[in-house]
């Protein structure tokens, strides 16, 4: 494929979260005119996702700049107009680094947002924000006056809208997911209408649009909490792989905790047996806070490492030398909130057009974590796929989400492999996962929605209980079934 761009690992605080190579994911570019909006109407108009392999034919995509008022919402109307006339899907996205099409609407309109608007309201502690708004622009916009997005993932380049969409969450602890950071959010159904939804206010379409993969309707404003920056110290602590479901809860709960994760040793030769913690509590100096920057020379030291691990396990064991005993002594400074939260997908280049980045996530109650880890010792290394990262993250119970992926507390295990690009490593992902999932749900737990759609429909509809009301408030609000993605095709909309 032309083109070719990598989008690399994300690194941060010494510890790579996760990682992506990306190719062109729209390979006809669009261009915006005045009105901030561009159709090429095009048979040959492809959507791809970070991923690399879902490229799938659209029928047009549309890009929109404008503020979230009437020319917008107008905009939006007519295109749902049109494609129901046509029977053709819509879907929206932001910056496409869900894995399966779950941005990407078959032979229909795609939509991509691009607006950077954050109202904040310091009395309320919250913001006004446009759907498209990532969260660079969300941090750029608090980070002056003093106040931090409360959950977002571990990146900035994510959407707003997306992350309210996927109920995606980060490593701001003890929180949930960041729907519960919502307190309200603005919609364009598949009718046209405009409608409001909160935990008051048509709680049905809130709770289903909040990780409902924008199958709901197309969101265009978000009233968003907001938390104080502030300026935190970590404490690092290496422990076994058991030890770390009780260590970790207790962590997070001990009240001084504003950011936490844990990191597995993938070293084949201690595979999933050592956990890094890390602990970020406020430092005493919270004076004079500096600028959101990014994290800083350790971060820049396990990038270099990151990509040298393909294949290589003396690496690998290198990596984590560095980040358990070195990192500790030479990163050990404060740093702000936002600062920590302000880390770009960065570009890591490895040249290599043979290869993609595939990530998984595993939601585990956290008295099951030991065997968790004994299951991926089973199963992942007798698998032909290279897994270079896992991190660790503590989620709260989602009360709200109809498709939660975290009904009781929950140990987010994020796992980043590089796969073959070629139908046997597929097949073997495939695969793979599957076995993965099956152990997960006989452990109490979840898949994660946003990457590739593997699992098996039993194994969905087991992993979120609640799926058939979801569908049910879908096809009461949108019974054309005009807001579809790939995700709908192959799971939801088969039952
Ligand atoms: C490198 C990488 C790191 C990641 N890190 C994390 C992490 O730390 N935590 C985590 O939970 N997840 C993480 N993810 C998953 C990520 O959160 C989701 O893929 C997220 O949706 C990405 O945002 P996006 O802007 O790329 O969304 P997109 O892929 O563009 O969209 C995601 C979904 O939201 C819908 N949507 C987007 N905008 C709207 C709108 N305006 N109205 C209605 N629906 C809309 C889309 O239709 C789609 O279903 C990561 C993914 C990658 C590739």
């Amino acid at each position: 494929m032309a083109g070719l761009t990598r989008r690399g690992a994300l690194l941060l605080g010494g510890a790579v979260l996760g990682g992506i190579a990306t190719k062109e994911l729209v390979s006809r570019l669009p261009v915006l005119d005045g009105a901030g909006v561009i159709e090429p109407s095009d048979a040959a108009t492809v959507l791809n996702d970070a991923s690399l392999l879902s490229e799938t034919p659209i029928h047009r995509h549309v890009v929109m700049d404008g503020d979230p008022g009437e020319a917008l919402v107008s905009r939006l109307r007519a295109e749902l107009k049109e494609a129901a006339s046509a029977r053709r899907p819509v879907s929206i996205g932001a910056a496409r680094h869900s894995m399966g099409g779950q941005a990407i609407p078959r032979g229909g309109h795609a939509v991509t947002f691009r607006n950077a608007m954050v109202e904040p309201d310091t009395a309320a502690g919250t913001y006004r924000v446009h759907a498209g708004a990532r969260w660079s622009e969300v941090i750029a916009a608090l980070d002056p006056i003093g106040y931090s997005p409360k959950v977002m993932q571990s990146n900035h380049d994510f959407g707003v809208a997306a992350t309210f969409s996927v109920n995606a969450h980060g490593w701001p602890a003890p929180l949930g997911p960041m729907g519960s950071t919502v307190r309200a959010v603005t919609m364009v159904m598949a009718d046209g209408a405009l409608v409001r939804a909160s935990r008051d206010e048509n709680a049905d379409l809130f709770s289903a649009a909040m990780g409902g993969y924008g199958l709901i309707g197309l969101l265009t404003e978000l009233e968003v909490e907001m938390v104080p920056n502030v300026r935190l110290e970590p404490t690092f602590a290496e422990m076994p792989g058991v030890a770390f479901g009780p260590a970790f809860a207790a962590a997070v709960k001990d009240g001084a905790v504003n950011m936490a994760y844990g990191r597995l040793n993938v070293d084949r030769s201690r595979f999933f047996e050592d956990v890094l913690m890390i602990t970020y509590r406020p430092a005493a100096d919270q004076g004079d806070l500096p600028a959101a920057g990014t994290s800083g020379f350790i971060s820049n030291a396990s990038r270099n490492i990151f990509r040298a691990q393909l294949g290589r396990e003396r690496i690998k064991r290198w990596r984590w030398w560095t980040e358990t005993d070195l990192g500790p002594r030479i990163a050990g400074g404060a740093v702000t909130r936002n600062t920590l939260l302000n880390e770009p997908v960065v570009t890591l280049d490895d040249r290599d057009p043979t290869r993609t980045d595939i990530l998984h996530e595993y939601f585990v109650p956290p008295e099951r974590f030991a065997d968790f880890l004994a299951a991926c010792r089973e199963i992942i290394p007798g698998s032909y796929q290279e897994l270079l990262n896992v991190t660790l993250r503590w989620l709260e119970p989602d009360r709200d989400s109809l498709l939660a992926f975290a009904p009781g507390p929950r140990i987010a295990a994020v796992m980043l492999f590089s796969q073959e690009m070629s139908a046997r490593a597929e097949a073997d992902m495939a695969r793979m996962t599957e076995l993965l999932i099956d152990r997960v749900i006989a452990l109490g737990g979840a898949y994660y929605l946003p990457y590739r759609l593997h699992a098996r429909l039993d194994q969905f509809s087991a992993s979120y209980a609640r799926a058939r009301d979801f569908i049910g408030v879908k096809r009461a609000a949108d019974p054309g079934l005009t807001l579809r993605n790939a995700l709908w095709d192959k799971y939801m909309g088969t039952l």
